[in-house]
Parts: structure tokens; C-alpha cells; sequence
């Protein structure tokens, strides 16, 4: 790749700064190195209460949650899962895979740790269902030296690959998405996959919500797994107050 193909400078001004980041592998022009090592941290707007229970208290998951807290991709309010479930709080990946270095340095370590988890095998594909797993696919992809495909769901709801995207029996793929929470999603682009002869390899996240539980049938891993505070409808004490409920993902209802 020529020189002048790529800026000699990100522009990382706009980019809240971080902790330095668990993996020695992370390259020096990430945001996290270009920090300089005096610089202040912002501080967290929450108190601890509103913090998710992290049944996982690695340093990887705090590390993930941090940069969701610095980026204000963690809400509080009420919000609706889409598993129906209701919650007090939601990781909006979006919000932190807006700035392109991060979603640079989460697609690295999904790349990283999904060779980690395969024993350093190589795909031919990422596959993602849209929308959420577009940005991140994408840069694992980018990091995975394979092909970036996505999944769309038709009138009937059912997952699709669309825009002329084609895959051949016999190739292999690895299935990334923004946040598993019952693993739906994944497990539907799994089977779409195997039904085309497509040998599905592994699977990834940046968040598991699952507390680790969510199983799509093959290897899986998540950069931060979480347990969440969620609540059927019927006994949601948010709804019990009047609070109105919001939808925060990209389903409709
Ligand atoms: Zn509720």
C-alpha cells in the first residue's frame, strides 16, 4: 500500500481520550497511545449504581465499558430489548463505533481474539446482520483480510443476503455483530450460511448481554460480556412508574 493512500495524521481531536488499552498489540496512532499519559480522564457521569453487574470482571470488559462511558454510549431511561424485555440501561454501540478509531481498535481486538479462539485460522468472509453489525464487521474484516457481507431482513422477517452477494459452498465465514443478547441474530446468520454450504467458523461481539449464556452453536466470544438489569414488561418497575418506553436498537418494535 503507497504511503499517500493513508493520512500520516488521524484526526483524533474529537475522540474523548481513553485508558490505555489491555492488549500490547494495539498500534501507536490509536487515540489511546496518542493520549498524552498526563492527560485528565473524563470522568464518569454515572454513579456506580447505574453501572451494569459485570458477572465478568475482567479488565478487557472494563476497558470496553470505559470507552462506552467516555463516548456516552451508555443510556439510562427505559428502554425496550429486543428480546421485550425492558431495562433501565443500553449500550449503544453506535455511539462509540461513530468515531472511526474506535471502531478501528474494537475491529482489531474482535480480529484478534477471533484468531485467538480459532487457533489462528483464516476466512474467506465476515458476515454481519444489519444494521448493527455493519461498522463492526466491517473492520474485523479489515483486520481478518477477508470479504465484508451483510444480512438483511425481508418482508417476512426473515434474514437475506441481498445486493448481489454471493457465497460458495465450501468456504468459511465468521459471523460479528455490535451486541448479542439471546444470540438470535447470529444463530439465524449461521443457519442462512450453512444452508449455502458455507462452514461457519466462529462468532463475534463487542458486547455480550447474555452474562456469557447466549449459545449460537458454534464459538463464540465478546469483547465485554455483561449480565444485564432487564425486566418482563409485566413486572417492569419503569412502567409501573409511567415512564414512557423507548426502543433504542434499529427493529422498529
Ligand atoms: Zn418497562
Amino acid at each position: 500500500m503507497g504511503q499517500a493512500l493513508w493520512p500520516a495524521k488521524p484526526q483524533v481531536a474529537a475522540c474523548p481520550r481513553l485508558p490505555g488499552p489491555s492488549t500490547n498489540r494495539a498500534r501507536s496512532h490509536t487515540p489511546f497511545h496518542s493520549a498524552p499519559a498526563a492527560a485528565p480522564l473524563l470522568r464518569s457521569p454515572l454513579p456506580r449504581r447505574f453501572r451494569y453487574a459485570n458477572p465478568v470482571a475482567s479488565h478487557e470488559t472494563e476497558a470496553i465499558l470505559e470507552m462506552f462511558r467516555q463516548t456516552g454510549a451508555y443510556l439510562q431511561g427505559h428502554f425496550r430489548l429486543t428480546s421485550g424485555l425492558h431495562s433501565p440501561e443500553y449500550l449503544q454501540c453506535a455511539r462509540v463505533l461513530m468515531y472511526p478509531e474506535y471502531a478501528g481498535q474494537l475491529g482489531r481486538q474482535i480480529a484478534d481474539a477471533l484468531q485467538a479462539l480459532t487457533h489462528l485460522q483464516t476466512f474467506d468472509m465476515v458476515v454481519s446482520p444489519a444494521v448493527g453489525g455493519l461498522i463492526i464487521g466491517h473492520e474485523a474484516a479489515r483486520n481478518l483480510e477477508a470479504r465484508f457481507l451483510f444480512t438483511e431482513r425481508n418482508a417476512e422477517g426473515r434474514m437475506e443476503l441481498r445486493r448481489g452477494f454471493a457465497v460458495e459452498p465450501g468456504e468459511t465465514a465468521v459471523v460479528v455483530e455490535d451486541v448479542v443478547t439471546t444470540g438470535g441474530s447470529t444463530a439465524e446468520v449461521v443457519a442462512l450460511l450453512r444452508q449455502a454450504g458455507v462452514s461457519v467458523k466462529a462468532a463475534a461481539s463487542i458486547i455480550d448481554r447474555s452474562g456469557g449464556s447466549a449459545d449460537v452453536g458454534i464459538p463464540r466470544i465478546a469483547l465485554a460480556t455483561l449480565k444485564v438489569v432487564a425486566y418482563d414488561p409485566a413486572a417492569c418497575p419503569l412502567c409501573a412508574q409511567g415512564l414512557p418506553v423507548v426502543k433504542p436498537g434499529s427493529r422498529p418494535t
